[in-house]
């Protein structure tokens, strides 16, 4: 896996273009935000992240689909449970994963920052292979981008607290830590 900074897209990894994205107003990357997602809720492997990051999301299939599938959302990365990595969005452009966050005095952290998906939820520990490929990505990122720095990698809830839970008390920050990607930050 390798980041090409001049197109801000990882070779040797899946691309699933997203159309949801605008241009970041400063160039700026200096944070990265971590969440989970699973659709339907729960449920692994299906392919609907996917779809759904690129506005194809089949509303009849799920009633959960039905309240969602008018979002316009997308996140840089998701990582799947058997640890494939898909990006969606060049690392160069604003993916819409935050909404409505502020990180420290600063906010829409969309401007700024990495959002990574892992397929997921609240309560269930994260796998291996998602550990396996997260911690890779964090590095060639922070290598990319500098102002990355272990204490500026997050998790949603920390930015948009009392409005997402992402990624959630299952999330083992200190896998993070112990490899040196992430430290303590204000938030934990
Ligand atoms: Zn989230």
């Amino acid at each position: 896996m390798q980041l090409d900074t001049a197109t801000g897209w990882c070779q040797g990894i899946r691309h699933c273009p997203s159309p949801n994205f605008n241009k970041r107003p400063d160039g700026e990357v200096s944070l990265l935000v971590i969440h989970n997602i699973s659709l339907p809720p729960g449920c692994y492997g299906t392919g609907k992240v996917q779809q759904f990051f690129q506005n194809d999301l089949p509303a009849s299939e799920h009633p959960f689909f039905e309240t969602i599938c008018e979002l316009q959302v997308s996140a840089h990365f998701l990582i799947e449970r058997d640890g494939a990595i898909t990006q969606f969005v060049s690392c160069l452009d604003r993916a819409w994963h935050a909404g409505v966050s502020r990180f420290g005095e600063r906010e829409g952290c969309n401007d700024f920052s990495i959002g990574i998906e892992l397929e997921g939820s609240d309560f269930e520990p994260f796998s291996d292979a998602q550990y396996a490929a997260l911690i890779p990505l964090c590095q060639l990122l922070q290598q990319a981008y500098p102002a990355i720095t272990p204490e500026r990698i997050c998790g949603h809830s920390d930015i948009a607290p009392g409005r997402k839970t992402d990624p959630g008390p299952a999330f083992d920050w200190q896998r993070l830590r112990m490899a040196g990607v992430s430290s303590t930050n204000e938030f934990r």
